[in-house]
């Protein structure tokens, strides 16, 4: 007998959590006003809300806690990460920031002016909210492959050319500073952009001049997909396919809460040192001195040996086997999900799932209710609520796909928690037909409301 596949890890301290009735659930998520980012986390029995910040750290990054160093200036943190950088992305200059958006506001503060457009694919939500708050605009050029759940095809985070040539021939190349390639495509179901891809775009970019910034969060998991998937890369290492990657962009941001393993941080990273010189002084006046930019010396050491952790197949096959062993359970339930299974997450197909509640009644968002109040377990929607309004017409924007997004921390939960999960949802599905009603907006803020949103329940 084949022996099965296993954790590479053993565990050494252990957090309980708490497994509440269908009653306290109904009354809390009422309270709540059926936003799940208003729960206090108590009131979760498995969380999957994000995966971002959410995960255990190894014993070797509580080591190097022990061992940060908390100068203001020229710290040996600092110094740690910035050569683990450079060795893993190939990028000369850095500047850490307390988190991936933060890297953005500093990036985009040198970069972006009123009026420009950065294609890309599928950009992330705090992305499109920092291009759209400069009135700059971000468009979408996915290939249309990834628009459909059914279809198997390996690397939906792609960009399309065509769409991409378009929009670099229809404004002159000062108005397309920068565009954006996003490594897994969070989006459009943690979705990985191949090595050949990647290359394409690089070679367009430069021949329209315009520089590539990769929205690298889930790099090493966009790396791990390369290898199992595109041809020529199964024998090389994940730290071999990173290498590879990153040579075809220009700088990088980065959500270090992601496949940083660490709780808090992020950071970008250049080769331009005119882009670095412009961007300390951004990064001095919202994060901090150019060595630490927000984050504890402590935290850059934990980052550094996170970097160096996540870049292997020991972490990425078990991460992304417990992600697929949730998916494979669902589909075996008949569950639509968005294939092939992402990285990080199980992208639950929310129109398909409840085909009876209308779009305006926000459907993905209905179906992460009604999971909380069945098993105590919190997804997030990733549909109408995340697109927010169109900031000319104030219309509510319907994106093509409405998800119930089930994102799983590194290294947090057993497999049982993911058969709860699944048994939670097969419940739901078997009653399908009765939900024919959902929710409506009370309050909402103009940028990224689904944070704040607050709901009520349709009579009826
Ligand atoms: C999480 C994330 C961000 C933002 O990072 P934060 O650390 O949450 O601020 C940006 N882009 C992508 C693709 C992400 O997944």
């Amino acid at each position: 007998m084949n022996l099965p596949f296993a954790e590479n890890y053993k565990i050494k301290m252990v957090e309980p959590i708490y497994r509440s009735t269908r009653e306290q659930r109904v009354q809390w998520i009422a309270d709540a006003n059926y936003n799940l980012f208003n729960l206090s986390s108590d009131k979760v029995f498995i969380d999957l809300l994000t995966d971002s910040g959410t995960g255990a750290m190894s014993d070797r990054q509580w080591a190097a806690i022990m061992t940060g160093d908390e100068s203001y200036a020229g710290s040996s943190s600092y110094y740690h990460l910035k050569e683990k950088i450079q060795t893993i992305f190939g990028f000369e200059h850095f500047l850490p920031t307390h988190q991936g958006r933060a890297a953005e506001n500093v990036l985009f503060s040198v970069l972006l002016k009123e009026g420009d457009l950065v294609p890309g694919n599928s950009h992330f939500d705090t992305t499109k909210g920092h291009i759209e708050y400069r009135k700059a605009k971000a468009i979408d050029c996915t290939i249309d492959e990834a628009f459909d759940t059914d279809s198997t095809f390996p690397f939906k985070g792609n960009v399309d050319l065509a769409k991409l040539e378009k929009v670099f021939k229809l404004q002159p190349q000062k108005n397309i500073p920068a565009m954006i390639m996003t490594i897994t495509c969070n989006s459009s179901g943690g979705q990985p952009v191949s090595m050949a891809n990647l290359k394409a775009v690089k070679e367009m970019a430069t021949e329209y001049g315009v520089p590539v910034i990769f929205d690298s969060a889930r790099f090493a998991e966009n790396a791990w997909f390369i290898q199992q998937r595109e041809e020529g890369y199964s024998t090389k290492t994940i730290k071999e396919i990173v290498k590879e990657m990153f040579t075809y962009a220009d700088a990088m941001t980065m959500s270090s809460k992601k496949d940083g393993a660490v709780n808090i941080g992020g950071f970008m990273a250049m080769r331009n040192i005119d882009w670095y010189d412009k961007a300390s002084t951004f990064n001095i006046m919202y994060e901090g001195f150019v060595t630490y930019g927000g984050m504890a010396g402590r935290d850059m050491n934990a980052l550094a040996v996170g970097l160096d952790e996540v870049t292997t197949n020991d972490f990425l096959d078990t991460r992304i086997k417990q992600v697929q062993y949730l998916g494979n359970k669902l589909m075996e339930y008949g569950i639509p999900i968005q294939q092939p299974i992402g990285g990080h997450a199980v992208f639950v197909d929310a129109k398909k799932f409840l085909p009876y509640v209308p779009k305006e009644e926000y459907i993905a968002q209905t179906l992460a209710i009604i999971l909380y109040l069945e098993a105590g377990v919190r997804g997030v929607e990733v549909g109408t609520l995340l697109a927010d309004r169109d900031p000319e017409t104030n219309d509510n924007r319907y994106p093509k796909l409405e998800f119930l997004r089930l994102a799983i921390p590194r290294r947090t939960y057993s497999n049982n928690h993911m058969d709860v999960v699944a048994a939670g949802l097969k419940n739901i599905f078997e009653i399908r037909d009765e939900i024919r009603t959902g929710l409506l907006i009370r309050k909402e803020a103009a940028i990224m409301r689904h944070f704040t949103v607050l709901l009520e329940k349709v009579k009826s």
